[in-house]
């Protein structure tokens, strides 16, 4: 019997399908809003020069690519969680701390611990979401149960509606949360939605899993961390899944972090054994370029003056890109209150269908577009040719 006569055909992945397209056509002023990565004016992905300052001091610098470990980088994981948490910390917590392959690993990490700590647990996800979550917990075995996060009405977060659904949760169930620029909605909870539902996680003991993967590309680096502390402030436990791809343009290079907080020393000992088990069962160790680019990044006084730049850079952009939208047309003016590289249009996949046929504009199905794929020559074209779909 052959090995893998059995295996059922997987979906294709619908955005690679949709870079085939975009290459394939030959319209000079055709538009990609498809892919999910930051794009400069010219349509670029740059290697931020931070990045590439700090490269080149690793390069010279580095004496030995011997093995770290599986927790990876120490150093890099204290100045992440500086940045995260805040100079504070989190009293009431103790932390610990898993560098991983990108914001992913640091996901699916989280997920196989939480179905090992407890099997009957659920993972509760908002819709829409980022596809990739309900696969990673799906392949953990861990029973998912979605809720309406989004209204596409309004174009806003869905607060009273994720309330609703959350009050059917059990005790011990994970809630999963975008902390900001959330994908694809770029939608966010004002922060007194955040504190209230900060309450009510706490109250019903669901545990927070926070997902924080554009730090600093909605309103900078401290408020797009503000909805994950006051989720922090009132939860015993929590976890903390971390991406470098975005806010450090360092996509391929995978740098990620798994952070899993509680308030007892002596269980979170045990999470953190499970953790190193776990990641060493899976890649042993992560890997360590892009890590130790952001490290010497984050403990240069200069390279961070320029990250800092760097990404202030990329997070106007997307802001300016926003708010020429939001003022092109009344229909678009929540596209302004939104926050990150993403919207969901409120169009069918017919509309989307005939976007890319008729015009040469390239989106999924679902109408999400990477804000980022716009830039001066291109944006008032796209908002004229918008606005009948959108009305
Ligand atoms: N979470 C969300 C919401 C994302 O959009 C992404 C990237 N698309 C990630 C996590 C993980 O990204 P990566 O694994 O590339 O770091």
């Amino acid at each position: 019997p052959s090995p893998f006569s059995s295996l059922q055909p997987q979906p294709a992945d619908a955005l690679l399908a949709l870079i085939a397209m975009y290459a394939a056509d030959t319209r000079p002023d055709k538009i990609d809003l498809g892919i999910g990565v930051y794009r400069d004016e010219a349509g670029n992905t740059p290697v931020p020069p931070s990045v590439k300052a700090a490269e080149r001091l690793l390069l010279e610098s580095q004496d030995s690519k011997s093995y770290l470990g599986t927790e990876g980088d120490m150093r890099l994981l204290d100045l992440l969680a500086q940045l995260v948490f805040g100079p504070a910390a989190t009293p009431g917590h103790h932390l610990a701390a898993v560098q991983t392959p990108g914001g992913t690993g640091a996901l699916r990490l989280g997920a196989a611990l939480l179905a090992r700590a407890n099997p009957s647990a659920q993972i509760w996800l908002g819709t829409p979401g980022w596809p990739n979550h309900a696969l990673i917990f799906g392949n953990t075995g861990m029973p998912v149960r979605t809720w309406r996060y989004y209204d596409p009405q309004s174009m806003r977060a869905d607060f009273e509606g994720t309330l609703e659904a959350l009050n059917q949760a059990q005790p011990g169930d994970a809630v999963l949360l975008q902390a900001c620029c959330h994908n694809p909605t770029g939608t966010s909870l004002t922060l007194r939605q955040w504190d209230e539902l900060a309450s009510f996680l706490a109250e019903r003991r669901l545990i927070p899993f926070v997902d924080l993967a554009y730090q600093g590309l909605g309103d900078g680096l401290e408020k797009d961390a503000e909805g994950l502390r006051s989720i922090l402030a009132e939860s015993p436990s929590a976890l903390v899944a971390y991406s470098c791809s975005k806010n450090f343009g360092l996509y391929r290079e995978r740098v990620g972090v798994l952070w899993v907080l509680h308030n007892d020393a002596h269980e979170l000992d045990l999470a953190r054994g499970n953790m190193v088990s776990l990641a060493r069962a899976t890649w042993s160790m992560p890997p360590d370029h892009g890590a130790a680019t952001v490290r010497i990044i984050l403990e240069t006084e200069a390279l961070k003056a320029q990250w800092v730049q760097d990404l202030e850079e990329m997070r106007a952009r997307l802001s300016w890109v926003r708010s020429e939208l939001a003022t092109a047309h009344p229909e678009f003016a929540p596209l302004g209150d939104q926050r990150g590289m993403f919207s969901t249009l409120p169009i069918s996949p017919a509309t989307v269908r005939e976007l890319r046929e008729k015009h040469g504009i390239f989106m999924p199905e679902s109408g999400r577009i990477n804000l980022a794929g716009l830039n001066r020559h291109s944006i008032d074209r796209f908002a004229a040719i918008m606005l009948p779909y959108i009305r």
